[in-house]
């Protein structure tokens, strides 16, 4: 157990889909903040080191609109980008692929798992949603992968698109989180 009110759920008990739960998997390149986003979204905090090798799955009894929700989210770490897919493509009811907008090398991973994730919905037609973040927004200084960019990439896979700061406003990072949840049960 990492976190206060965090629960580590057992990768191998996979959970109905049910309106009231939604298993959320975070993916993108090493250092593009995953992590550190769902630090964020569980404890309200920044935590700016983190074991980048850690994979886990971690549960937070959320409000969304009213209605309570179990909302897992899975941390991953994928050394070469889509690899050995299976442990997530069949658990996920929702994917935020993150990018980290001072790095174009992240951005080119997300190409990657998007399709990866638009062959995968494509042969199981399934309608999972799909969240293209580009995190990092205070290293605006520093930026190599324009707005345009991101939001021309999100609409060629159909994808939603944001741009956000780990290290920033709670609120924003749990929005991202909440609308997730309201995407799903929209299926
Ligand atoms: P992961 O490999 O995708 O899980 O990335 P981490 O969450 O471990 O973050 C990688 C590095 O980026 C760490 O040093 C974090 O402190 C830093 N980081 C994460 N999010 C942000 C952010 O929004 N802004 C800034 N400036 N640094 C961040
Ligand atoms: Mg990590």
């Amino acid at each position: 157990v990492m976190f206060g009110k965090v629960k580590v759920c057992n990768l191998t008990a996979v959970p109905e889909r049910c309106a009231n739960e939604c298993n959320v998997v975070l993916l993108g390149a090493t250092g593009s903040g995953k992590s550190a986003l769902i630090v964020k979204f569980l404890t309200k905090r920044f935590i700016s080191e983190y074991d980048p090798r850690l994979e886990d799955i971690y549960a937070s009894e959320e409000i969304v609109d009213q209605q309570p929700v179990v909302v897992r989210v899975m941390d991953t770490y994928d050394q070469d980008g889509p690899v050995n897919t299976e442990r997530y493509l069949t658990w996920a009811s929702a994917f935020i692929v993150v990018y980290s907008i001072d790095n174009q090398d992240s951005f080119k991973v997300c190409h990657k798992y998007l399709d990866t994730l638009s062959v995968h919905n494509k042969t199981f037609k399934s309608h999972i949603p799909i969240v293209l973040l580009g995190n990092k927004l205070d290293m605006e200084r520093y930026r190599q992968v324009s707005k345009s960019d991101g939001e021309e990439l999100a609409s060629r896979f159909g994808c939603l698109f944001h741009e956000i700061s780990a290290c920033m406003d709670f609120q924003d990072v749990q929005q991202i989180f909440h609308d997730v949840v309201r995407r799903t049960r929209r299926e």
